[in-house]
């Protein structure tokens, strides 16, 4: 055992139960039985910084889908480069607003550059489409 627990050093979460290990992450001592880890060799995590650590996990899987929509608004805003391509531009709008409005909720850490960059290519397609509309109509 690499940790050297302090003797007579007892579970956090049972007092009665002399503690194995230290805590990999906050340090607190902890049984055999309140023992977590992600491999049998890795070092053990106390049950509440398990649980964070299963929330942040469910956390990032919320980014990631954030983050799908966000580079779905982008290639929307490239497509909508091409002049007359209305129908295109308009769904690039809304996929855009969208995702800048969840970029706003938490996770904060969601990027809003990808939204923000596909907004105004959103609205260079609509300026080359209403250009090129007022040319054609010259
Ligand atoms: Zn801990
Ligand atoms: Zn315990």
């Amino acid at each position: 055992m690499s940790d050297a627990l302090p003797e007579g050093a007892c579970c956090a979460s049972h007092p009665d139960t002399p503690a194995s290990w230290m805590c990999a992450r906050c340090g607190s001592f902890m049984c055999p039985g309140c023992e977590r880890r992600t491999r049998p060799e890795a070092r053990p995590m106390c049950p509440a910084c398990w649980e964070l650590r299963h929330q942040r996990i469910e956390t990032n899987q919320g980014r990631s889908s954030g983050t799908a929509l966000q580079t779905a608004g982008l290639v929307l805003g490239i497509i909508a480069l091409v002049p007359m391509c209305v129908a295109v531009q308009l769904a690039s709008l809304i996929v855009n607003i969208v995702a800048l409005v969840r970029a706003k909720e938490p996770p904060a850490s969601l990027v809003r550059w990808r939204p923000i960059t596909g907004l105004a290519l959103t609205a260079v397609g609509l300026i080359l489409t209403l250009v090129t509309f007022l040319v054609g109509s010259a």
